[in-house]
């Protein structure tokens, strides 16, 4: 579903990717773990275009992202993109917040978005919530909100840029279950992580990056259980 080739990203002269391969199949989800500064971010930025590649080739669903024609907001449509930050539009309640892209981005009907958000909502289990607003939820709540906004629009693949991270300890776990949930409906997912035990339990395979390239990928028990290379060691060491 989602395949990278030779992926180049520098910021001025500072190279950051220096060359990721990388594929993930349909209801595949790869979890990507490594040091703060490695590429992470810009990794899953590069897919659904928020960054610009330097060199490479990233082809989603079959559509060539890379390709100069492409029309990127088509690109984004298909590619759902959750961030530590939950950027909620705080002056709309929770369904407004996931009709509004529906109706802008896709053109549905109000009925329509609204059925689709009630959907999505149930989903995260938040459908009681449909008329609160965002400040009124806690922050893993107004971060499961954020998943059902991404999943209304009918994403192919979703991606995750470290979602529990700005959660306080106790709120992490009802994310982790929703997206536990997503991956075992087959959901193809990128999910950029420091929860190891998440990274374990549900990837299909971890991909560890250190400065801008793979220095190791796998299953999950082999490169968190038992990782080759002390690069992984040494971080695993620091993050475990
Ligand atoms: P973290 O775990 O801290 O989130 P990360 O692995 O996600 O780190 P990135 O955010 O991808 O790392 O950043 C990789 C490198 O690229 C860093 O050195 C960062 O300073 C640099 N960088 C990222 N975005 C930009 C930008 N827009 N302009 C210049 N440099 C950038
Ligand atoms: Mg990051």
């Amino acid at each position: 579903e989602i395949e990278i080739r030779g992926l180049h990203k520098s910021f001025g002269d500072t190279p950051v990717l220096r060359g990721i391969d990388l594929e993930v199949a349909r209801g595949e989800t790869v979890c990507v773990i490594g040091p703060s500064g490695s590429g992470k971010s810009t990794l899953l930025r590069c897919v659904n275009l928020l960054e610009e590649p330097t060199a490479g080739r990233i082809v989603v669903g079959g559509a060539e992202v890379t390709d100069p024609e492409v029309d990127i907001d088509a690109v984004r449509r298909r590619i759902g993109m959750v961030f530590q930050q939950f950027n909620l539009f705080p002056q709309l309640t929770v369904a407004g917040n996931l009709t509004l892209p529906q109706r802008r981005v896709l053109r549905r009907s109000k009925a329509r978005a609204a059925e689709v958000a009630r959907e999505n909502l149930a989903r995260v289990g938040l459908l009681e919530k449909a008329d609160a607003y965002p400040a009124q939820l806690s922050g893993g709540q107004q971060q499961r909100v954020a998943i059902a906004r991404a999943l209304s629009m009918g994403p192919e693949v979703m991606l995750f840029d470290e979602p529990t991270s700005a959660l306080d300890p106790e709120l992490v776990g009802d994310v982790l279950s929703v997206m536990r949930r997503l991956a075992a409906d087959g959901m193809t997912m990128m999910v950029v992580t420091h929860e190891m035990s998440f990274a374990r339990e549900v990837a299909d395979r971890v991909v560890f990056l250190d400065d801008g390239v793979i220095v190791e990928e796998g299953p999950a028990a082999q490169v968190v259980g038992a990782p080759r290379h002390e690069r992984t060691r040494n971080f695993l060491d620091r993050v475990l």
